[in-house]
């Protein structure tokens, strides 16, 4: 399998290729060449196979000519090491819980299988590989976590300064050993904005070897499409299933609308956000317009300039009609976030981040029109956001593992939000 630039269908890598490298030299984003369509036998019998089965077959097809067979299994096994439930919340809603990996947030599910990819392909090479990536909360502890200690890997993570919960930025700064986080004088954008320039800067890549740990990564991409094909196989039977997502920068959703492609059975896909409504309006207008983001409780989607957006409309020929038979968009306050999280707690006793609620809130607001299976994604723990729930809710419990962020040193390089900084700090420390 081959994958392209979305900005031109003739700039084509394979898939090592397109995992160290993270982005097309012109910018564009890395998408297979063709979407393989699994065979029927392999959908009948999704409920008897185990998650690790399922993202064997699925990854496969794209993977085989730089993975081989005995290699892929050990990383699926290892990436999908924690549970992945779909649990029902109430009447016809159920929560597919992604929380539950070592960072309590669903991107470890990326973050694992790309940090094994990239130290299979660099296994070879003493040539030191140094992941560059923005996190607008979640991200950058989910990535740091995969690469710990990892030979022949730093880790540099840039982040909005006083723009991610206490708990994240602890996740973020604390670990040490080959990973630095940058605190960044501006907000996600930016970060998100510095990283690509960086890629884009010949002489800094001619003197050390980049790589990007975003969801533009297709290595983050390709699985987080395993759990909707486990979410499927629990809800063995269901043939009009949809599943709500809350969105920020659409790697998540992405993977979905992917897995749909390759013949998975979903009805359709809700995307839900916060007021940083770019997709919504763009479901609803057929323009896509990006601005600043604004600041949420549901902050880990806060984006203005969602970086997946050319892959959702790849996947659908660029058609905006076509891609509103898949998606339906809806976007809600924090005011309304917040009131869902304490409705859905009082009333069922079930406690939602704010980045759930927001999915739950989009799920419920389909489901009122059009029924249907719904599932939404509950994206991270409730612990990380403990300041908000506690607020809501009254109290929250926070896992142990999470605690222990909490006594550590923090430990971050403050800079502007120009890229000059950056490229100097990546020069002059770096090399
Ligand atoms: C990253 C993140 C999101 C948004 O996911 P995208 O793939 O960027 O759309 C939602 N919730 C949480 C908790 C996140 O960390």
């Amino acid at each position: 399998m081959k994958f392209y630039s979305t900005n031109n269908i003739n700039n084509q890598v394979s898939f090592r290729e397109a995992v160290i490298k993270g982005l097309p030299d012109d910018n564009g984003l890395f998408m297979p060449e063709s979407i393989p369509v699994l065979d029927a036998n392999f959908f009948a019998t999704l409920p008897q196979k185990s998650i690790a089965e399922i993202a064997f077959e699925v990854a496969k097809p794209f993977v085989k000519e730089d993975i081989n067979d005995e290699k892929l299994q050990t990383i699926v096994e290892e990436t999908l090491n924690f549970p992945l439930p779909v649990v029902n919340v109430h009447d016809n809603i159920n929560v597919l819980e992604l929380f539950h990996g070592p960072t309590l947030a669903f991107k470890d599910v990326g973050a694992r299988f790309l940090a094994r990819c990239l130290s299979h392909f660099s296994n070879n090479s003493e040539e030191k590989v140094t992941v560059l990536v923005a996190t607008s909360g979640d991200t950058g502890s989910a990535v740091a976590n995969g690469f710990l200690g990892v030979p022949n890997v730093d880790v540099v993570i840039l982040y909005p300064k006083g723009k991610v919960s206490h708990l994240q930025e602890q996740q973020l700064t604390t670990l040490g050993q080959n990973i630095t986080a940058l605190e960044v004088n501006g907000t996600f954008d930016d970060c998100q904005r510095m990283v690509k320039s960086a890629f884009l800067d010949k002489p800094l890549n001619k003197a050390m070897k980049l790589t990007s740990a975003n969801s533009i990564n297709i290595a983050r991409l390709l699985p987080q499409s395993f759990y909707y094909y486990w979410a499927m196989a629990q809800l063995s039977g269901a043939d009009d299933v949809v599943f709500s997502v809350p969105s920020g920068n659409y790697g998540n959703i992405t993977a979905g609308l992917l897995a749909k492609a390759m013949g998975l059975p979903i009805k359709g896909f809700v995307a839900s956000s916060n007021v940083n409504d770019i997709v919504p309006k763009y479901l609803a207008t057929g323009n896509f317009e990006p601005k600043p983001s604004k600041q949420t409780i549901s902050n880990a989607m806060d984006v203005g300039d969602p970086s997946n957006f050319p892959r959702m409309t790849a996947l659908h020929k660029n058609s905006w009609e076509t891609i509103c038979q898949e998606i339906t968009g809806y976007s809600f306050t924090d005011g309304e976030t917040k009131e869902a999280m304490k409705m859905v707690f009082d009333k069922y006793g079930y406690v939602l981040d704010p980045h759930g609620a927001v999915g739950y809130l989009g799920l419920q607001a389909y489901l009122d029109k059009n029924g249907g299976t719904g599932v939404f994604l509950e994206t991270a723990h409730p612990g990380k956001f403990a300041d908000t729930v506690e607020e809501v809710i009254g109290s929250v419990e926070i896992p142990e593992r999470l605690g222990a962020y909490l006594n550590k040193e923090k430990n971050s390089i403050e800079m502007s939000n120009q890229f000059e900084g950056l490229k100097d700090y990546l020069t002059k420390h770096l090399r």
